[in-house]
């Protein structure tokens, strides 16, 4: 296809990990509840970053991530993983289910096994790795999703609702898939909940070099956490591209009614009362830099309780 059609395309020389080539997809063809929920999408997933893709409740995400590790099949399109149609030998897809691992929404519904442990193992041990390597992949993979060592013996159903979701997650994480999907992962989960959950998928996609897409309903979350920003709007790429990017465009983001982050909103609202700042910005740091320069302050020395953390400062 021609390259200037995919959208966040990858530069000149790079293979992307993922690519969507003229997807189209409908549910209920043929009946009166027919719905588009994908129309002629075409799109690059970069490798080895985090991407976060966002939109409205209906905008099409789920159908998209159902499609990249076969679970469904599109109606017309291909996608490509590491430049390879996946359904190329429609037997074989199975493979690519080790190789894109999905977490699917409140995926803590799926636990069966009688420990944590089984759980966990339950993907290493259907790919027939040795008792050894299943072992490893499990420690390895409880870390990675905040899952302490001492609940591994336990029975999921004996965990709260956030540690049944890291078990979930570690499931997945244990098949070391080259790309890690997750929809909604911190659906439902209070603001530590969803920081340790986040957090811990950050450090795995570092240390593994995997892929990673976050499906999310929250700007902050995106500003928070992704290096690239895809966002949906009725069954189509809006915009897509590198956090800068996208939040550079932050008031077309809020002219769909997309929830950009607070601190994005009141930088808008400063610059529309005339303050000299550059848009786009989405974090408290940026803002507060932006703020120092505006005033022409001396910059402001780091906030000695966050020195080293590398977390959010307060001000
Ligand atoms: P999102 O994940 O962004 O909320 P979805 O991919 O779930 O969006 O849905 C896209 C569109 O497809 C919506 O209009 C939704 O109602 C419709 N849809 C999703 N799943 C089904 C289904 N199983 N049957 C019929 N329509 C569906």
């Amino acid at each position: 296809m021609d390259p200037a059609q995919i959208v966040n395309r990858v530069p000149e020389g790079e293979v992307p990990k993922l690519r969507l080539e003229h997807i189209t997809y409908r549910y209920s063809i043929g009946t009166p509840f027919e719905k588009r929920a994908l129309d002629d999408v075409s799109l690059d997933i970069r490798r080895g970053r985090v991407t976060g893709l966002i939109g409205h409740t209906g905008s099409g995400k789920s159908t998209l991530v159902q499609l990249l590790n076969g679970l469904s099949k599109p109606e017309t399109g291909r996608v490509l993983l590491d430049g390879e149609d996946i359904w190329r030998e429609p037997k074989e897809i199975g493979k690519i289910r080790f190789r894109v691992g999905l977490v699917m929404q409140y995926p803590e519904y799926q636990l069966f096994e009688e420990t944590v442990r089984a759980d966990i193992a339950f993907g290493p041990k259907n790919m027939k790795l040795s008792d050894e390597e299943i072992k490893t992949r499990v420690s390895e993979a409880a870390a990675f999703a905040g899952v302490a060592e001492e609940l591994l013996d336990k029975s999921p159903f004996d965990l709260s609702g956030g540690q049944k979701r890291r078990v979930a997650i570690a499931g997945v994480m244990a098949m070391r898939p080259e790309v890690l999907v997750l929809d909604e992962p911190a659906a439902g989960l209070d603001p530590q909940g969803r920081h340790a959950i986040f957090t811990g998928i950050r450090e795995y996609n570092r240390l593994t070099g995997s892929t990673v897409l976050i499906v999310s309903h929250s700007m902050e979350d995106m500003a928070q956490y992704c290096d690239d920003v895809v966002v949906m709007s009725h069954a189509k790429i809006l915009m897509a591209g590198t956090r800068d990017q996208v939040f550079a465009r932050a008031e077309e983001l809020e002219a769909v009614g997309l929830d950009i982050p607070l601190i994005t909103r009141m930088t808008l609202l400063l610059i529309r009362g005339g303050m000299p700042l550059p848009s786009g910005i989405y974090t408290l740091e940026a803002a507060e830099e932006a703020l120092s320069v505006a005033f022409g302050l001396p910059p402001v020395p780091p906030d000695k309780e966050d020195e080293g953390k590398g977390g959010t400062r307060s001000w």
